[in-house]
Protein backbone atom coordinates (compact mmCIF):
# COMPACT_ATOMS: atom_id res chain seq x y z
CA UNK A 1 0.00 0.00 0.00
CA UNK A 2 1.43 3.36 -0.85
CA UNK A 3 1.47 6.27 2.28
CA UNK A 4 -2.47 6.63 2.23
CA UNK A 5 -2.47 10.85 1.19
CA UNK A 6 -3.81 12.30 -1.54
CA UNK A 7 -5.53 15.12 -3.63
CA UNK A 8 -8.42 14.75 -5.11
CA UNK A 9 -9.20 17.50 -7.67
CA UNK A 10 -12.98 17.73 -8.41
CA UNK A 11 -13.38 18.46 -12.41
CA UNK A 12 -16.77 19.05 -12.27
CA UNK A 13 -16.50 21.02 -9.70
CA UNK A 14 -14.27 23.34 -11.56
CA UNK A 15 -16.91 23.60 -14.54
CA UNK A 16 -19.72 24.35 -12.17
CA UNK A 17 -18.37 26.93 -10.77
CA UNK A 18 -16.89 28.46 -13.76
CA UNK A 19 -20.86 28.53 -14.38
CA UNK A 20 -21.63 30.18 -11.39
CA UNK A 21 -19.30 33.12 -12.19
CA UNK A 22 -20.61 33.28 -15.32
CA UNK A 23 -23.97 33.67 -13.73
CA UNK A 24 -23.00 36.19 -11.66
CA UNK A 25 -21.17 38.12 -14.12
CA UNK A 26 -23.49 37.61 -17.37
CA UNK A 27 -22.29 40.44 -19.63
CA UNK A 28 -18.95 40.00 -18.64
CA UNK A 29 -15.53 37.72 -19.87
CA UNK A 30 -14.30 35.98 -17.95
CA UNK A 31 -10.61 35.43 -17.35
CA UNK A 32 -10.24 32.20 -15.08
CA UNK A 33 -7.35 33.11 -12.92
CA UNK A 34 -4.80 29.95 -12.73
CA UNK A 35 -1.54 31.74 -11.31
CA UNK A 36 0.10 29.52 -8.97
CA UNK A 37 -0.65 26.28 -10.90
CA UNK A 38 -3.82 27.00 -10.76
CA UNK A 39 -3.82 27.65 -7.11
CA UNK A 40 -2.23 24.21 -5.74
CA UNK A 41 -4.82 22.31 -8.58
CA UNK A 42 -2.29 21.91 -11.56
CA UNK A 43 -2.22 23.71 -14.05
CA UNK A 44 -2.95 21.54 -17.36
CA UNK A 45 -5.85 20.17 -15.71
CA UNK A 46 -7.01 23.40 -14.37
CA UNK A 47 -7.11 24.90 -17.78
CA UNK A 48 -8.49 22.15 -19.30
CA UNK A 49 -11.26 22.27 -17.21
CA UNK A 50 -12.13 25.51 -17.53
CA UNK A 51 -11.82 25.64 -21.08
CA UNK A 52 -15.31 27.49 -21.38
CA UNK A 53 -13.55 30.19 -19.67
CA UNK A 54 -12.79 33.60 -22.70
CA UNK A 55 -9.21 33.76 -20.80
CA UNK A 56 -6.40 32.55 -18.24
CA UNK A 57 -4.20 34.94 -16.43
CA UNK A 58 -1.04 33.63 -14.80
CA UNK A 59 2.38 34.74 -13.90
CA UNK A 60 4.94 32.43 -15.47
CA UNK A 61 5.24 33.10 -19.18
CA UNK A 62 6.61 29.05 -19.59
CA UNK A 63 3.45 28.64 -18.67
CA UNK A 64 1.51 31.04 -20.42
CA UNK A 65 3.67 29.48 -23.71
CA UNK A 66 2.35 25.54 -22.87
CA UNK A 67 -1.19 26.77 -22.79
CA UNK A 68 -0.97 28.47 -26.12
CA UNK A 69 0.95 25.43 -27.45
CA UNK A 70 -1.25 22.87 -25.65
CA UNK A 71 -4.50 24.84 -28.58
CA UNK A 72 -6.05 27.10 -26.08
CA UNK A 73 -6.86 30.13 -28.16
CA UNK A 74 -8.11 32.33 -25.62
CA UNK A 75 -6.74 35.72 -24.04
CA UNK A 76 -3.77 34.73 -21.60
CA UNK A 77 -2.61 37.56 -19.60
CA UNK A 78 0.86 37.93 -17.82
CA UNK A 79 -0.48 39.60 -14.41
CA UNK A 80 2.55 41.01 -13.82
CA UNK A 81 3.58 41.64 -17.27
CA UNK A 82 6.76 41.77 -18.72
CA UNK A 83 10.16 41.28 -17.34
CA UNK A 84 12.33 41.98 -19.53
CA UNK A 85 12.68 42.19 -23.80
CA UNK A 86 12.87 38.39 -24.59
CA UNK A 87 9.90 38.08 -23.00
CA UNK A 88 8.06 40.73 -24.78
CA UNK A 89 8.91 38.63 -28.00
CA UNK A 90 7.84 36.15 -26.83
CA UNK A 91 4.22 37.79 -26.03
CA UNK A 92 4.39 38.97 -29.63
CA UNK A 93 4.63 35.69 -30.64
CA UNK A 94 2.75 33.57 -28.86
CA UNK A 95 0.22 36.27 -28.79
CA UNK A 96 -0.23 36.80 -24.93
CA UNK A 97 -1.88 40.25 -23.19
CA UNK A 98 0.77 41.68 -20.70
CA UNK A 99 -0.09 43.39 -17.45
CA UNK A 100 1.76 47.00 -17.99
CA UNK A 101 1.92 48.56 -14.03
CA UNK A 102 5.10 50.40 -13.59
CA UNK A 103 7.30 52.86 -15.80
CA UNK A 104 10.11 50.51 -16.40
CA UNK A 105 7.82 48.44 -18.10
CA UNK A 106 6.81 50.96 -20.36
CA UNK A 107 10.37 51.94 -21.00
CA UNK A 108 10.96 48.34 -22.07
CA UNK A 109 8.06 48.58 -24.16
CA UNK A 110 10.09 51.67 -26.12
CA UNK A 111 13.04 49.55 -26.71
CA UNK A 112 11.38 46.33 -27.94
CA UNK A 113 12.93 45.66 -30.94
CA UNK A 114 9.87 43.12 -32.37
CA UNK A 115 8.05 44.45 -35.58
CA UNK A 116 4.57 42.54 -33.93
CA UNK A 117 2.66 45.09 -31.20
CA UNK A 118 1.79 43.84 -28.37
CA UNK A 119 -2.01 43.58 -26.54
CA UNK A 120 -1.50 45.57 -23.12
CA UNK A 121 -3.48 46.01 -19.61
CA UNK A 122 -2.62 49.40 -17.85
CA UNK A 123 -2.85 48.61 -14.82
CA UNK A 124 -4.50 51.61 -12.44
CA UNK A 125 -3.18 51.91 -9.17
CA UNK A 126 -6.69 52.23 -7.06
CA UNK A 127 -5.12 52.59 -3.46
CA UNK A 128 -4.09 48.65 -3.25
CA UNK A 129 -0.44 50.15 -3.58
CA UNK A 130 0.60 46.68 -4.70
CA UNK A 131 1.27 47.90 -8.62
CA UNK A 132 0.10 50.07 -10.94
CA UNK A 133 -0.22 54.11 -11.87
CA UNK A 134 -2.08 56.37 -9.80
CA UNK A 135 -4.84 57.54 -11.65
CA UNK A 136 -2.50 61.19 -12.32
CA UNK A 137 0.37 59.06 -13.55
CA UNK A 138 -1.77 56.83 -15.06
CA UNK A 139 -3.07 59.23 -18.21
CA UNK A 140 0.69 59.91 -18.55
CA UNK A 141 0.96 55.98 -19.34
CA UNK A 142 -2.10 56.43 -21.10
CA UNK A 143 -0.91 58.73 -23.57
CA UNK A 144 2.48 56.93 -24.26
CA UNK A 145 0.79 53.57 -25.03
CA UNK A 146 -1.92 54.98 -27.05
CA UNK A 147 -0.12 55.12 -31.11
CA UNK A 148 2.93 53.30 -29.38
CA UNK A 149 4.30 51.68 -32.47
CA UNK A 150 4.57 48.21 -29.84
CA UNK A 151 1.09 48.33 -28.65
CA UNK A 152 -2.05 46.84 -30.47
CA UNK A 153 -4.96 46.70 -27.98
CA UNK A 154 -5.00 48.40 -24.07
CA UNK A 155 -7.42 47.25 -21.68
CA UNK A 156 -7.95 49.29 -18.24
CA UNK A 157 -7.61 47.02 -15.36
CA UNK A 158 -7.43 47.29 -11.59
CA UNK A 159 -7.47 45.44 -8.24
CA UNK A 160 -9.33 45.99 -5.16
CA UNK A 161 -7.35 45.67 -1.96
CA UNK A 162 -11.10 45.08 0.23
CA UNK A 163 -13.23 43.67 -1.71
CA UNK A 164 -14.12 40.87 0.31
CA UNK A 165 -14.19 43.14 3.66
CA UNK A 166 -16.97 45.52 5.28
CA UNK A 167 -14.68 48.40 3.53
CA UNK A 168 -15.83 47.23 0.10
CA UNK A 169 -14.95 49.05 -3.34
CA UNK A 170 -17.08 52.13 -3.81
CA UNK A 171 -13.87 54.53 -3.59
CA UNK A 172 -11.62 52.52 -5.32
CA UNK A 173 -14.47 52.13 -8.10
CA UNK A 174 -15.40 55.92 -8.37
CA UNK A 175 -11.36 55.85 -8.43
CA UNK A 176 -11.19 53.82 -11.46
CA UNK A 177 -14.27 55.07 -13.01
CA UNK A 178 -13.25 58.85 -12.96
CA UNK A 179 -10.17 58.01 -14.57
CA UNK A 180 -11.03 55.63 -17.26
CA UNK A 181 -14.50 57.68 -18.24
CA UNK A 182 -12.63 59.41 -21.38
CA UNK A 183 -11.17 56.33 -23.05
CA UNK A 184 -13.10 53.27 -24.95
CA UNK A 185 -11.22 50.57 -24.44
CA UNK A 186 -12.38 47.20 -22.52
CA UNK A 187 -12.23 47.21 -18.42
CA UNK A 188 -11.75 45.05 -15.72
CA UNK A 189 -11.86 45.53 -12.18
CA UNK A 190 -13.50 42.20 -9.89
CA UNK A 191 -11.64 39.70 -8.25
CA UNK A 192 -13.89 36.62 -7.54
CA UNK A 193 -15.29 39.04 -3.99
CA UNK A 194 -16.25 42.14 -6.25
CA UNK A 195 -17.94 39.93 -9.00
CA UNK A 196 -19.88 38.17 -6.17
CA UNK A 197 -20.90 40.90 -4.03
CA UNK A 198 -20.58 44.29 -6.77
CA UNK A 199 -22.36 43.85 -10.46
CA UNK A 200 -21.22 47.28 -10.99
CA UNK A 201 -17.75 46.51 -11.58
CA UNK A 202 -17.82 43.50 -13.65
CA UNK A 203 -16.92 45.86 -16.53
CA UNK A 204 -15.80 43.83 -19.83
CA UNK A 205 -13.57 41.86 -17.77
CA UNK A 206 -13.63 39.62 -14.72
CA UNK A 207 -10.75 37.66 -12.69
CA UNK A 208 -12.09 35.23 -10.86
CA UNK A 209 -9.52 33.02 -8.97
CA UNK A 210 -10.61 31.72 -5.70
CA UNK A 211 -14.23 31.18 -6.39
CA UNK A 212 -12.91 28.86 -9.33
CA UNK A 213 -11.53 26.80 -6.98
CA UNK A 214 -14.96 26.55 -4.46
CA UNK A 215 -13.82 28.27 -1.87
CA UNK A 216 -15.69 31.39 -0.56
CA UNK A 217 -14.06 34.92 -0.59
CA UNK A 218 -15.96 36.03 2.39
CA UNK A 219 -16.09 35.29 6.22
CA UNK A 220 -19.84 35.42 6.37
CA UNK A 221 -21.23 33.48 3.31
CA UNK A 222 -20.35 30.16 2.77
CA UNK A 223 -18.99 28.38 -0.14
CA UNK A 224 -22.37 26.52 -0.23
CA UNK A 225 -24.27 29.67 0.01
CA UNK A 226 -23.03 30.56 -3.00
CA UNK A 227 -23.16 27.44 -5.03
CA UNK A 228 -19.32 26.64 -5.26
CA UNK A 229 -18.47 23.22 -5.03
CA UNK A 230 -14.63 22.62 -3.54
CA UNK A 231 -12.58 21.49 -6.47
CA UNK A 232 -9.60 19.98 -3.67
CA UNK A 233 -10.18 17.42 -1.14
CA UNK A 234 -7.20 16.42 0.81
CA UNK A 235 -7.44 12.74 2.13
CA UNK A 236 -5.33 10.48 4.05
CA UNK A 237 -5.62 7.72 6.73
CA UNK A 238 -4.89 6.98 10.02
CA UNK A 239 -2.13 4.68 10.03
CA UNK A 240 -1.85 3.86 13.86
CA UNK A 241 -3.19 4.33 17.02
CA UNK A 242 -2.51 5.12 19.96
CA UNK A 243 -4.25 4.78 23.94
CA UNK A 244 -3.22 7.82 25.72
CA UNK A 245 -3.42 6.79 29.35
CA UNK A 246 -4.35 10.22 31.81
CA UNK A 247 -1.68 12.29 31.92
CA UNK A 248 0.22 10.91 28.61
CA UNK A 249 1.76 13.88 26.40
CA UNK A 250 1.78 13.68 22.48
CA UNK A 251 3.83 15.24 19.86
CA UNK A 252 6.65 17.71 19.44
CA UNK A 253 6.68 20.54 22.93
CA UNK A 254 4.26 18.04 24.59
CA UNK A 255 1.65 20.80 23.72
CA UNK A 256 -1.44 17.98 24.37
CA UNK A 257 -1.82 16.31 27.60
CA UNK A 258 -4.62 13.37 27.78
CA UNK A 259 -6.96 14.50 30.99
CA UNK A 260 -8.36 10.74 31.13
CA UNK A 261 -7.65 7.61 28.94
CA UNK A 262 -8.39 8.11 25.32
CA UNK A 263 -7.30 7.21 21.97
CA UNK A 264 -5.49 8.98 19.29
CA UNK A 265 -5.21 8.41 15.35
CA UNK A 266 -1.92 9.22 13.47
CA UNK A 267 -2.51 10.66 10.18
CA UNK A 268 -0.54 10.42 7.48
CA UNK A 269 -0.31 13.86 6.58
CA UNK A 270 2.18 17.01 7.76
CA UNK A 271 3.45 20.05 7.02
CA UNK A 272 5.94 18.74 4.24
CA UNK A 273 2.18 17.98 2.84
CA UNK A 274 1.12 21.64 2.41
CA UNK A 275 -0.82 21.17 6.24
CA UNK A 276 -0.32 24.46 8.07
CA UNK A 277 2.40 23.70 10.39
CA UNK A 278 0.66 26.10 12.74
CA UNK A 279 -2.41 24.75 13.03
CA UNK A 280 -3.38 24.30 17.03
CA UNK A 281 -4.93 21.33 18.44
CA UNK A 282 -8.57 21.76 17.73
CA UNK A 283 -8.26 22.55 14.21
CA UNK A 284 -11.28 20.76 12.62
CA UNK A 285 -11.03 17.30 10.27
CA UNK A 286 -13.08 14.23 9.46
CA UNK A 287 -12.29 10.94 10.25
CA UNK A 288 -14.66 8.24 9.12
CA UNK A 289 -16.79 11.28 7.88
CA UNK A 290 -17.44 12.14 11.38
CA UNK A 291 -15.97 15.65 12.77
CA UNK A 292 -13.13 15.97 14.91
CA UNK A 293 -10.06 17.71 15.88
CA UNK A 294 -6.69 17.63 15.44
CA UNK A 295 -4.41 17.48 19.16
CA UNK A 296 -0.93 18.83 19.44
CA UNK A 297 1.61 20.12 17.60
CA UNK A 298 1.60 19.22 13.47
CA UNK A 299 4.97 17.36 12.35
CA UNK A 300 6.04 16.94 9.01
CA UNK A 301 4.82 13.58 7.69
CA UNK A 302 1.86 13.49 10.64
CA UNK A 303 -0.53 14.84 12.75
CA UNK A 304 -2.91 13.85 15.46
CA UNK A 305 -6.48 12.89 14.99
CA UNK A 306 -8.56 12.94 18.36
CA UNK A 307 -10.45 9.68 18.34
CA UNK A 308 -12.35 9.79 21.91
CA UNK A 309 -15.74 9.89 20.35
CA UNK A 310 -14.83 7.64 17.69
CA UNK A 311 -14.53 4.36 19.40
CA UNK A 312 -15.24 2.31 15.66
CA UNK A 313 -12.20 4.45 14.24
CA UNK A 314 -8.69 2.87 13.53
CA UNK A 315 -5.81 2.03 11.69
CA UNK A 316 -7.13 2.46 7.91
CA UNK A 317 -9.83 5.03 8.77
CA UNK A 318 -10.44 7.64 5.82
CA UNK A 319 -9.48 11.30 6.94
CA UNK A 320 -10.43 14.15 5.32
CA UNK A 321 -8.06 17.37 6.32
CA UNK A 322 -10.25 19.74 4.00
CA UNK A 323 -12.58 19.94 1.02
CA UNK A 324 -15.58 17.87 0.66
CA UNK A 325 -17.74 17.69 4.22
CA UNK A 326 -15.45 19.93 5.40
CA UNK A 327 -14.90 23.37 4.22
CA UNK A 328 -11.09 24.59 3.44
CA UNK A 329 -12.16 28.12 4.91
CA UNK A 330 -13.09 25.99 7.91
CA UNK A 331 -9.42 24.50 8.33
CA UNK A 332 -8.12 28.15 7.18
CA UNK A 333 -9.71 30.33 9.90
CA UNK A 334 -8.86 27.65 12.74
CA UNK A 335 -5.15 27.79 11.49
CA UNK A 336 -5.22 31.44 11.42
CA UNK A 337 -4.75 31.51 7.70
CA UNK A 338 -6.65 31.58 4.77
CA UNK A 339 -7.72 29.46 1.78
CA UNK A 340 -5.72 30.35 -0.70
CA UNK A 341 -2.62 29.83 1.15
CA UNK A 342 -3.62 26.61 1.91
CA UNK A 343 -4.56 25.00 -1.88
CA UNK A 344 -0.86 27.20 -2.97
CA UNK A 345 0.88 25.09 -0.16
CA UNK A 346 0.11 21.34 -0.88
CA UNK A 347 3.63 19.90 -2.11
CA UNK A 348 4.77 17.97 -4.39
CA UNK A 349 4.70 14.51 -2.97
CA UNK A 350 1.46 14.41 -2.65
CA UNK A 351 -0.17 12.47 -5.26
CA UNK A 352 -3.11 13.73 -7.25
CA UNK A 353 -6.16 11.64 -8.35
CA UNK A 354 -8.76 13.19 -10.47
C1 LIG B 1 -5.04 36.76 -7.91
C2 LIG B 1 -5.69 37.86 -8.66
C3 LIG B 1 -7.06 37.79 -8.96
C4 LIG B 1 -7.98 36.71 -8.44
O1 LIG B 1 -8.36 37.02 -7.13
P1 LIG B 1 -9.36 36.05 -6.30
O2 LIG B 1 -9.51 36.76 -5.01
O3 LIG B 1 -8.65 34.75 -6.16
O4 LIG B 1 -10.60 35.94 -7.09
C5 LIG B 1 -7.59 38.79 -9.77
N1 LIG B 1 -6.82 39.80 -10.21
C6 LIG B 1 -5.51 39.91 -9.91
C7 LIG B 1 -4.73 41.06 -10.43
C8 LIG B 1 -4.91 38.95 -9.12
O5 LIG B 1 -3.61 39.06 -8.81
Amino acid sequence: MPRPIQAHINLSALENNLRVARRAAPSARIMAVIKAEGYGHGLPRVAEALSAADGFALLDIQDAVQLRENGYRQTILLLEGAFSTEDMSLIAQYDLACVIHAAWQIAMLDGYPGREKLDVWLKVNTGMNRLGFTPQQAAQAMEQLRGHRAVRDITLMTHFANADEARGIAGPLALFNGFAAPYRVPRSLANSAALLRYPETCGDWVRPGLMLYGASPFADVSAQQLGLQPAMTLRSRIIAVQELRAGDEIGYGALFRAEHAMRVGIVACGYADGYPRHAPGGTPLLVDGQMTQTLGRVSMDMLYADLSKLPQADVGSAVTLWGEGLPIEEVARAAGAVSYELMCALTARVPVVT
